[in-house]
């Protein structure tokens, strides 16, 4: 039985869907040349994120912002976890630090801004392995994050919810880059 609501597949089958929709919008795929581009874009949705649970009166644009920053981390581990034998598929699953007490977006994101800042770290020294592992645990703090909203449906959901809207979309959702 699937912990994910309707969904009944796995986490890294998800990820294979939303790369594939990914790349049929025409989208580059993420490789370790654009690494550092595409961890910008992830950097872009948590702005996006903060925006909406700062803003936003509607729970729907801040589970929409998480899913589009789970599905840019997703897409990611899909592609570069390959040469390590893949991702583990959230295994890691539950939290080891405590939530902040009160509702501050900018604390709540901390930490995932921290992953991907230690991506970015390993990266550039050439340690490939950890960056994934870094932005495995990024993954795992957009979970933390979800729990923490109370929402009505699960993340992997909204992830699902979010890809199908993305199938619809024009192509490179109306832009000229290639990147994402
Ligand atoms: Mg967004």
């Amino acid at each position: 039985m699937s912990p994910h609501g309707y969904y009944h597949g796995t986490l890294r089958d998800l990820a294979e869907r939303v790369h594939a929709t990914s790349v049929a919008k025409g989208f580059d795929p993420p490789s370790w040349d654009n690494f550092l581009a595409k961890v910008a874009l992830v950097y872009t949705e948590v702005d996006e994120l903060v925006e909406a649970m700062l803003l936003s009166i509607n729970l729907d644009d801040t589970e929409a912002e998480l899913a589009d920053v789970a599905i840019r981390l997703m897409s990611m581990l899909h592609c570069l976890s390959a040469e390590f034998g893949g991702w583990s598929d959230g295994r890691i699953v539950d939290e080891v630090r405590p939530m902040p007490r009160f509702f501050d977006p900018h604390a709540v994101v901390r930490p995932l801004r921290e992953h991907l800042r230690g991506a970015i770290k390993k990266f550039r020294k050439g340690e490939r392995r950890d960056a994934v592992i870094h932005l495995e645990l990024a993954l795992l703090e957009t979970f933390r994050i979800h729990r923490r909203l109370d929402a009505d449906f699960d993340l992997v959901t909204a992830i699902v919810v979010k890809n199908n809207f993305n199938q619809e979309r024009p192509f490179r959702h109306g832009n000229q880059e290639s990147v994402g």
